[in-house]
């Protein structure tokens, strides 16, 4: 473990599977949600240190959860990464206005999403002499 917790809100549970393994491996606690709702109120129970927000999810939308998840002072300083599939691309304007930090595209590429990760949440911290 590297004391990191990531929220991760999948309505597909098999992408939920696979990045639930492929970050374990790399040491991070995920949490998974499976609508928006839910990815709220775990986000308010357990405080992730970053949350990876799929767009298309029953009830509100990637796009809305982020916004209201923005929105919340307890909340707002939380990174948020998108992960947008090939058919909303064209949604970028309104995925970036919903004030995401960072978007990447489905399926993910594990060296990118790993970069993402060492980016909002750096596992390594300079030391100030
Ligand atoms: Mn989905």
């Amino acid at each position: 473990m590297n004391g990191k917790k990531i929220l991760y809100i999948e309505d597909n549970p098999q992408n939920m599977r696979l990045i639930k393994r492929l970050l374990g491996i790399e040491g991070y606690e995920v949490i998974g949600a499976a609508d928006g709702l839910k990815g709220i109120s775990m986000a308010l129970r357990e405080k992730p240190d970053l949350i990876l927000m799929d767009i298309h999810l029953p009830g509100i939308d990637g796009i809305e959860t982020t916004s209201r998840i923005k929105s919340m002072n307890e909340l707002s300083h939380i990174p948020i990464i998108a992960l947008t599939a090939a058919a909303m691309r064209g949604d970028k304007e309104r995925i970036v206005g919903s004030g995401c930090d960072d978007y990447l595209a489905k399926p993910v590429n594990k060296d990118e999403l790993m970069k993402k990760l060492q980016e909002y949440m750096p596992t390594t911290f300079a030391v100030t002499v």
